[in-house]
């Protein structure tokens, strides 16, 4: 294999995306460090979340090129221990059902390839088989929200820079209320349920799909994320 990879190195040079060491995308000695990187768990909703790895340093770097520049050719780095996860989960709570946040429009968009669904494949366990997704419906309007024309309402600045669009220009508080309700859960009725998503930042939208899945009468034994930002 190693030979193979030589001869293509040949024709299509490539450096680790991690140190610049040429050869591989990432190379064997960021692997192992990645590999010997800790696994994360917080509560979310009051379930488990298991993560495959803070969101930090070379995994972050590992994440973005992957979501952000479609370089799938990183997956198999980080797939089997989100695998092995998800395996786990689905290992204590047989007869479960995987259950994925799906991706947001935008981001199915422009990246045209599914993550969550690319490590699930890339697993060493069928998982993908088994995953079905939750539906993304278009967010209800937030309670108080103005119209057009009604700018004084309010202490928005002169220029109206409060409430950009996004996460990050919103308050903890506005993230929950535009992410309620966005998501809804189908044929988990009675059953239990394992979550998975790629990166859970605030663990507001992991939250909303646990709600989503218990307002459809399903129980969630677990979430598992591949990366977690730390809090
Ligand atoms: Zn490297």
């Amino acid at each position: 294999m190693d030979a193979v990879l030589a001869v293509l190195g040949l024709v299509l040079p490539v450096t680790c995306v991690c140190c610049g060491a040429p050869d591989r995308a990432c190379c064997a000695s960021c692997r192992a460090g990645i590999d010997a990187r800790p696994r994360r768990r917080r509560l979310v909703a009051g379930v488990r979340l298991d993560a495959a790895f803070a969101y930090e340093g070379p995994v972050r770097v590992l994440v973005l090129e992957l979501k952000l520049r479609g370089r799938v050719d990183l997956a198999p780095v980080l797939a089997p221990r989100f695998g092995a996860l998800v395996a786990a989960a689905l290992a204590d709570a047989p007869g479960a059902l995987l259950v994925r946040v799906p991706p947001s429009r935008a981001g199915a968009r422009r990246r045209g390839f599914d993550p969550v669904d690319l490590l699930l494949r890339r697993s060493r366990a069928p998982l993908r088989a088994r995953a079905r997704s939750l539906t993304r419906r278009r967010p209800p309007r937030p309670r108080g929200a103005v119209g057009p024309g009604a700018e004084t309402a309010g202490t928005v600045g002169a220029h109206g820079t409060v409430g950009a669009h996004g996460q990050k220009g919103r308050s903890a508080l506005e993230r929950v209320e535009a992410t309620v309700g966005t998501l809804r859960a189908h044929g988990v009725a009675g059953r239990d349920v394992v979550v998975v998503d790629d990166v859970v930042t605030t663990g507001v939208t992991m939250a909303e799909a646990v709600r989503a899945v218990r307002a459809a009468g399903g129980r969630v034994v677990r979430c598992v994320a591949l990366a977690e930002v730390p809090e």
